[in-house]
Formats: structure tokens, sequence, C-alpha cells
């Protein structure tokens, strides 16, 4: 057993894998929803030794039904409403499985050139369907790359932003929505939370309130601070709210200040003419833009795209080159060192996967996708609107419904305890899963429709799921 796979046996597991994963969607109905197991059990079912011996790669099948996939939390099945969606798709699966059959460690143009080339071609492509602002691609003086996450792209755009402002006490702003990647970015970044300014937000709207923004920058300007950047988020990761990016743009202009857009999870929407709206004042104002193509839009984590509208003050934050990478390709200044634009040296040929999503389903389809969960999220507010037991927090404009459970005759402590059972409740069913979150102080529901299975059964059977459970709570007190 010890030898390495031939290529004969290669094709036979591989065909396995390929059956079980094929098995593993169609059947994916039959788990329930979130893993059951408790802390530490899918390890004590594991050997606590590595094998001296080689083993068959059948055992590790058999382990991963009997022991790995009871702890796997079924983030495909269509009754997965938690967090935000996170998608794959058999084009996408396909083009991974292709990306690891090459096995490309794509740093440099030089050690891949095709690598380079197509996330060029690629990322140009979905700035396309984005309706993103022409000089963003990579033959004017912008560019799209593909990050590992949203959090590792922000972090790349707050390094941009330091090289453009130049050292100082820098100070970033963010609000209270703003996701928590940012002040992970700012501490790597070496700047101090005290040196993070927290805007205030609109209580209605939890949209960033621009002329706070302003004084706060000014006040940090008369004090000897360096604004640096200023994070506006389109789709808050609590409750999809939007901040209003050209007022906040028009503010970063007068002072100088690198405009970063978190759109991780809604950007992707913009590839429907329907909800374009949402990046008003981007093509304008924005230096720098992630969305999260892994998220929302049919393509296996890992695939944030991030692009800047100046790729000098990015390169300029990120290129060191040690003799053992000098090569006459990157000397001659003609091609993209992709190494330069990312936290890592190495890179994995991503561009594959997306690529095979974007050829796969063309613009029409990815709009389709996109439609068919904003349909549903707004047939379910519909429902939420019509129950006398349920507050709906508007506006929803994508797949997201926030929604608070009503206990008459409860203390808001005691409400929102009892929003919180009837989640455990719920989650524990196996049949939906669905998280919360905290909207003026109080517990709310996030239920984010978004994955490639789901259909209005599914939408309409979590709904009913949630009434059925939320009144038999209610006898009980
Ligand atoms: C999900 C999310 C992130 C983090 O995305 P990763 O790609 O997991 O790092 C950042 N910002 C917003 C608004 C998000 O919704």
């Amino acid at each position: 057993m010890a030898g390495h796979m031939s290529a004969e046996e290669f094709r036979e597991h591989g065909k396995r894998v390929i059956d079980w994963i094929a098995d593993y969607m169609a059947g994916i109905e039959s788990y329930p929803v979130r893993s059951r197991v408790r802390p530490g059990e899918v390890r004590a079912a594991l050997p606590a030794y590595p094998p001296e011996r080689g083993e068959p790669f059948k055992r590790v099948l058999a382990d991963l039904d009997a022991i790995l996939l009871p702890g796997v939390t079924h983030w495909q099945h269509p009754s997965f409403f938690a967090y935000f969606p996170a998608n794959t798709s058999g084009p996408a699966i396909l083009g991974d499985l292709l990306s690891s059959g090459l096995g490309v460690q794509g740093m440099l143009w030089a050690t891949s050139p095709a690598c380079t080339e197509l996330e060029t071609v690629v990322v140009d492509w979905l700035a396309e369907l984005l309706g993103l602002p022409e000089h963003w691609r990579t033959d004017a003086r912008g560019g799209g790359v593909i990050e590992d996450s949203a959090s590792s792209g922000s972090l790349v755009a707050l390094l941009a932003a330091v090289r453009r402002a130049g050292r100082g006490r820098n100070t970033v702003y963010v609000s209270s929505q703003t996701h928590s990647s940012l002040e992970k970015a700012a501490a790597i970044a070496g700047i101090g939370s005290e040196n993070v300014r927290v805007v205030d937000v609109d209580p209605d709207t939890l949209a960033m309130r621009p002329e706070e923004l302003a004084t706060v920058i000014e006040r940090d300007r008369r004090d000897g601070a360096t604004p640096t950047m200023v994070c506006a988020t389109i789709g808050t990761t609590s409750t999809t709210a939007i901040d209003p990016v050209r007022r906040i743009g028009e503010i970063c202009a007068e002072q100088g200040v690198w405009l970063h857009v978190d759109a991780a999870y809604a950007g992707v929407a913009a590839v429907c003419d329907e909800l374009r709206w949402i990046n008003d004042g981007v093509a304008e104002f924005a230096d720098s833009y992630v969305t999260d193509p892994h998220k929302w839009l049919l393509t296996n984590f890992d695939c944030t795209v991030l692009w800047v509208a100046d790729r000098a003050p990015l390169i300029d934050a990120l290129s060191v080159v040690p003799e053992y990478l000098r090569n006459a390709a990157t000397e001659s200044g003609e091609v993209i060192d992709y190494r330069d634009w990312q936290i890592p040296l190495g890179r994995r040929f991503r561009a594959l996967k997306l690529w095979a999503v974007l050829r796969w389903y063309g613009a029409e389809g990815l709009r389709e996708h996109i439609r068919s969960g904003v349909a549903m999220a707004d047939e379910l507010a519909g429902w939420v609107r019509a129950s006398e037991d349920f507050a709906l927090l508007e506006p929803h404009p994508f797949g997201l419904v926030c929604f608070r459970p009503l206990w008459a005759n409860l203390s808001e402590t005691d409400a929102d305890a009892a929003t919180a059972t009837l989640r455990e409740r719920l989650n524990d069913s196996g049949e939906l899963y669905l998280t919360h979150t905290k909207v003026g102080g109080r517990m709310t529901l996030r239920l984010a429709i978004g994955a490639p299975a789901t259909t209005r059964e599914h939408v309409r059977a979590a709904w009913q799921h949630i009434e059925t459970e939320y009144r038999a709570l209610r006898r009980m007190d």
C-alpha cells in the first residue's frame, strides 16, 4: 500500500469520490441541517496516532460516512438559512478539482502564466457582470484579484490605504454594523483599537451617518492624526443595511481618505439590473471594493474578489522581491505577479472554479439565481408581515429576512430569552437552521435564503415550522 497512487488507482477512486459527492447532493435532505455532535465527539472517534502502514482509500471514505458526516453541518442543505449562504455548484466543484489536479502554485506570472492570465480575465468579466466601473479593469489603472476571503481583501486594502496616506497616527472609520474583520485588519496593520473610530448609525436604517463621519474625521485631523480609510458597507452582516456610499464618498474625496467598500455578501446581487442601485457612488468614489462569489454566487469557498481603482499603492505596499524570485518576465514589467496583491506568497489556481461557474451559468443563470433568492425572501417577508405574532425588520433588499417573535407580557430580557429558546428548538429539530443578531439591543432572528437547492416549498416549510414552535412555546408559559 505504501507507494504513490497510480493513475489507474486514481481513476478508480476518483470516480467513487465523484459518485459520493453526487449521492451526497441528491440525498442531502435526509440529514439534520445542523450537526448534533457534542464537543470532542468526532475527535474521540478517530485514532490518536497516525497509521504506520498505508491504508486503502476506501477506508477513508468509510470513516467519512461513519465518523465525519454526523459532525458535518450541511451548508448546502436547502433548509440551511443560517449566517449567509456559502454556495457551491457542480461547475465550481469541478473547477476546484481541476485546480487540485493541476497542483499549480501561481505566485508569479512566470510560475504558471495561465493561472495569472485566466484570473485577470475572470475578474474583469465579473466587473463587467456587476456593472463596476471601466477604470477598475486591469487594462486601465485598477484591477481585480481573487483573495481567500473578504477579511483578507479588506486587510490588503487597508495596507494600500496606509501606503497612500503615509505612516502617522493612522485612523480608520467604521460603524457599529461594520464586519469585525475590519477591526482585525486594523490590529494586524498595527493600528490600535483606539484609532478605529466607530461612527454612529441611524437607528432606523442602521446605516452610517455621514455628518457624524465628517465631524470625526475633521476632529482627528485637528488632533494630528492621519485619517486613512473609511469602510462603507453594502449589505451589513447583521441585517444587510446599506451605508450611504455616495455621501460617504464625497466626504472621503474632500478629506483625501481612502474609501473601501465591503460588499462581501450583497455585491454579487448587482448582476441584476434592478439591484444595481446598491452600488450608487461606488464608481465615482470607491478606492477598493470586495465581494464574495463564495457566498451567494455559486462558487465554493474560497473566492473573494477585491478590486482597486488604482493598483499602484497596493503593489507598492506589498511588493517584496527576494533574489530567488527574480525573473525576466517580472523585470520586463509586462506581466502581473498576483503575489504582490495579497498577504501570502503562494496562491491556488482559484480562477478555474469562477471561470467554470461564469461559463456554465452565463449572466442569465447568475441573475436567475439571485432573483429567485430575492423573490423567496420577499414572499417570506410577506408572511411575517401578515402575522400578528412577529415583527418584521424592513427593508430586506436581498435574501436575508430579519424578524422578532412577539411575546406578550414578557419583559424585554425574558422575551429575548424566549426568542433564543425558539431558535434552539428549531435548530435542534434538524429541519432547518437559522441564526440571530441583535437589533436595537433586541434578539432578532435572521433567515438567509440563497442555497442553490432551496425552493419556495423549503421556505414555506421553514415558516410553518417557526410558527408551530412559537405557538408551542407560548402555550408553555
Ligand atoms: C461575510 C462577511 C465578511 C467576511 O467574509 P469572509 O469572506 O468570510 O472573510 C465581511 N464583510 C461582510 C459584510 C460580510 O457579510
